[in-house]
């Protein structure tokens, strides 16, 4: 039992049993006890690894779209060039140095990173190595500038409510006590609006998630977008719908019980992509598979010409790593890219309207 466990109990116990998202905040985001709060979770020691850690290629790739982007648009300067969640600041890094020979790129650039973890923002701080970042703890302070935003595994860590359908309605899946132990149960009948259109394709039984704080955030981003020009990469694991049951939790890379030890573990639900789009005043891509993303951006020739300067294991590793990043069996159809984009302009090269 650890300290955030302790908290949980006395809370519920005092307060009745608490949501899904309630748990997942107060694990992942709670300012003393919580995931991000005490760790960088990521790379081999720790519990999961991301695109732009496996390889530069992703930063590379995404960067040199946002930079095409924001060209096709008419070089808008000042432009605010920004990310949700940098993790350890190696995407972000990887988007700059790809763009560095993009004309007038750096020189219109606000750097604006949205991210909670203290922990990660210093080692942001150190990857960066600059000293105009600004950082927020959401989107509703970025600036009223055009946006050029990317988010990697962003939106999977953002609070899902999950609501299980019964004859007629719903009840909503909860977190309680039971013998001091966390469990989960059912609330009472609900009835939110938000689930209204899935009465129609849901049975008795089926669990259905809803991220009200990826909502909120794709308005945001897209309103901004609308407004003042720009695009938003968003790249994460999930779907076009919400899937059923997909609240995981992730310890040293192996799937863990999620209640088991809160905050110790990661916990993720697969986005619904459809719900972002739902949400946001802009326009939206298609929603694309990672792999046909980034080898419409020319990911082969790019792997090709850094696998010259490389032999023995490091070859190996890049060839493993560029399959990783894009075959079907690994990263390339579970990831998939969803771009925001204003009226009468294109989407991202690699995405289609
Ligand atoms: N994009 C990075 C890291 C992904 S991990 C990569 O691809 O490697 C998720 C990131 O989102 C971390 O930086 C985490 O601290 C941040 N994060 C998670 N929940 C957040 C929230 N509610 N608000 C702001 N940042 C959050």
């Amino acid at each position: 039992m650890n300290d955030l466990h302790t908290h949980l109990v006395r809370r519920i116990s005092a307060g009745g049993p608490m949501t899904v998202a309630d748990y997942m905040s107060e694990c992942l985001t709670h300012p003393r006890l919580g995931y991000y709060a005490t760790r960088d979770p990521l790379g081999a020691a720790g519990d999961f690894i991301t695109a732009p850690e496996i390889s530069q290629m992703f930063g590379e790739l995404i960067g040199l779209s946002l930079a095409q982007s924001w060209l096709d648009q008419g070089a808008p300067a000042p432009f605010a060039l920004a990310e949700a969640g940098p993790g350890r600041g190696t995407l972000m890094a990887d988007i700059l140095r790809a763009t560095r020979d993009v004309p007038g790129f750096h020189a219109a650039l606000q750097l604006h990173l949205i991210e909670i973890s203290e922990p990660l923002k210093d080692l942001q701080r150190k990857t960066l190595d600059r000293v105009d970042i600004t950082w927020h703890a959401g989107a509703a302070t970025l600036p009223d500038l055009p946006l050029f935003l990317v988010a990697n595994e962003f939106f999977d860590a953002l609070p899902i409510r999950q609501f299980q359908r019964e004859a007629a309605g719903w009840r909503e899946r909860q977190v309680g006590v039971q013998d001091g132990r966390l469990r989960f149960g059912l609330s009472g009948p609900v009835a939110p609006k938000a689930l209204d259109h899935c009465l129609s394709d849901t049975r008795p039984g089926d669990l259905v998630e809803l991220c009200p704080a990826g909502q909120q955030v794709a308005e945001i981003i897209g309103a901004r977008i609308a407004r003042h020009g720009g695009a938003a990469l968003i790249v994460d694991y999930g779907d076009w719908r919400s899937q059923g049951d997909t609240f995981q939790a992730l310890r040293r890379h192996e799937a863990v019980d999620p209640l088991h030890a809160p905050g110790a573990a990661d916990l993720t639900a697969h986005v619904d992509f459809e719900a972002l789009a739902t949400a946001t005043p802009s326009r939206y891509s298609r929603l694309t598979p990672q792999g046909v993303f980034l080898e419409r951006l020319g990911i082969t020739a790019r792997a090709q010409a850094l696998a010259r300067n490389l032999s023995g294991a490091a070859l190996e590793t890049h060839i493993a790593a560029h399959r990783r990043l894009t075959h079907g069996a690994e990263m390339g159809t579970l990831f998939k890219v969803l771009a925001f984009y204003p009226d009468g302009a294109a989407p991202p090269p690699g995405l289609e309207p």
